[in-house]
């Protein structure tokens, strides 16, 4: 394997001796959907960098556009038709311009995305980024298209580092695909089977990361809690991290009921360092939803692990996703829905209305609610949410909460923005004057992403808390 790549990479240099124009190894990549392809990308460059390819934020400097794909909803595939309808002009301008398909949708749609526009000359899914270099060598060199899309049972990246942005948190990618087949659900088809990295090798990785300057890792799987190499399982995982980088705050994303063991919640409360928030989809309030839609679970068992978590953590963060409209979803149903929402009182939720997709199990039961049903069941939960989000950051008020800044505010440079350990976004001032004690003396102390303030909650909306940093 290791020769077959430095053969290949020795190849792919002598090729680039070639080459006339500079922006020809210039990537302009684009990311779409959740934060697994957002990780991917990051593999990816890591990946280009080796063979030379460089990433550029300007597109008009680009000799190859990447664009890494989302097939979870129509909607999110119906953006990159859309973006390949842009894309065309930059092709008119410069026919030598590589246009290249990554991820979930090169997986499922590749016929469809090769034959749309005719500008598309690469097609990559999730589990062959390995071989994006040497093709994008031989479509530069010979103008061949190129496809690689087989799924793997072992791919996990596990040797590559990835490139990641300047920032305070990064992600760890610790396993791959999915093995859940929700009904509705594609992933187990363009991400593939379950396989975990192994665990000296991720805690190697968190340590490096801590040692770079990061504030926060993530760690990240589809089905991020059924994690498991030879003899360890995600608790086991988990607690090591928090072992290892005691300074630095963890989180996990996204985690399916079936999966989440009392072991891990005791994990989770064990240590200071493990954030205090699960995102929990529970995706329907309806048993006999649930069932159609292969959940493995029932609300009664789902409302027993938010009592656990709730009991052994009092002040705990929690958020959902919800599809609506399942197919055959009775207005009762529905309601069932509204009233689980009401009983666990998310901090945040994430709403969907049911996207049949092709080839899953679903995709046989017929979607025939009407537009004006779908419209307003997706409302009566997106507005439900509001008012409980907003409930619950209202009893923030006046509370001091432990925040670590990320980025400046998006609304004002006076502002930083940051998150409490349950996820909760919050905005301080940049800068705080205050008098000093000693001589009573005006001093001011100036903040910045990366560090932990504690801060004493002032105002607060359905969204967003805000306050100020206590001195
Ligand atoms: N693995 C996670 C889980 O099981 O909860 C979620 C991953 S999925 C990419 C993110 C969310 O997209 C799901 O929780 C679900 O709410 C939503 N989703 C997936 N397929 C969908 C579909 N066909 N229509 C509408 N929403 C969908
Ligand atoms: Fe899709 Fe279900 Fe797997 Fe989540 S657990 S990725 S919804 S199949």
């Amino acid at each position: 394997m290791v020769d077959t790549l430095t053969a290949n990479r020795t190849r792919s240099i002598k090729k680039r001796e070639f080459r006339k124009t500079e922006n020809v190894r210039n990537v302009f990549i684009e990311t779409y959907g959740c934060q697994m392809n957002f990780s991917d990308t990051e593999i990816v460059l890591s990946v280009l960098s080796d063979y030379g390819y460089n990433e550029t934020s300007d597109i008009n400097n680009s000799g190859i556009i990447l664009l890494n794909t989302c097939s979870v909803r129509e909607h999110a595939e119906t953006k990159i038709f859309n973006r390949l309808y842009d894309l065309k002009k930059y092709k008119k301008a410069n026919p030598d311009l590589v246009i290249g398909i990554l991820g979930c949708m090169a997986e499922r749609l590749r016929k469809e995305l090769l034959e749309n526009q005719k500008i598309v000359d690469l097609i990559i899914g999730p589990d062959e980024y390995r071989k994006l270099p040497d093709l994008l060598d031989n479509v530069i060199d010979t103008g061949e298209k190129g496809i690689a899309v087989q799924l793997s049972r072992i791919e996990t990246y596990d040797d590559i580092t990835p490139v990641r942005r300047e920032g305070v948190s990064a992600w760890i990618s610790v396993m791959r695909g999915c093995d859940k087949f929700c009904s509705f659900c594609v992933v187990p088809y363009t991400r593939g089977r379950e396989r975990s990295r192994e665990l000296e090798s991720i805690v190697k990785e968190a340590k490096r990361l801590s040692d770079e300057g990061v504030k926060e890792i993530c760690l990240l799987g589809q089905n991020v809690n059924s994690y498991k190499d030879d003899s360890n399982d995600f608790p086991d995982l988990l607690k090591a991290c928090a072992e290892a980088v005691p300074n630095i705050r963890i989180r996990y994303i996204t985690s399916h009921p079936y999966d989440l063991s009392l072991k891990l919640l005791e994990t989770m409360a064990s240590y200071e360092n493990i954030c205090k928030y699960i995102h929990l989809p529970i995706q329907s309030g309806s048993n006999r939803i649930l069932k159609l839609m292969n959940r493995l679970y029932t609300v009664e068992q789902y409302i027993e692990i938010i009592n656990n978590a709730r009991k052994l953590m009092p002040v705990i963060g929690l958020s959902t996703d919800s599809i609506s409209c399942f197919p055959t979803e009775t207005e009762e149903e529905h309601e069932m829905t509204l009233n689980v929402m009401k009983e666990i009182k998310y901090d945040s939720a994430f709403t969907f209305t049911y996207s049949p997709r092709k080839n899953t199990k679903a995709y046989k039961l017929k979607d025939d609610f009407d537009k004006e049903i779908k419209r307003r069941r997706l409302e009566d939960i997106i507005e439900l949410q509001r008012k409980i989000s907003l409930e619950v950051n209202e009893n923030l008020i006046g509370k001091n909460k432990d925040v670590l800044l990320e980025s400046r505010s998006k609304k004002s440079i006076d502002d930083l923005m940051g998150r409490t350990d349950c996820n909760r976004p919050v905005i301080v001032p940049k800068k705080v004057s205050y008098i000093t004690g000693q001589g009573q003396k005006n001093a001011s102390k100036i903040f910045k992403p990366g560090d932990l303030v504690n801060v004493k909650i002032n105002k607060v909306n359905s969204a967003t808390l805000f306050g100020t940093p206590v001195i």
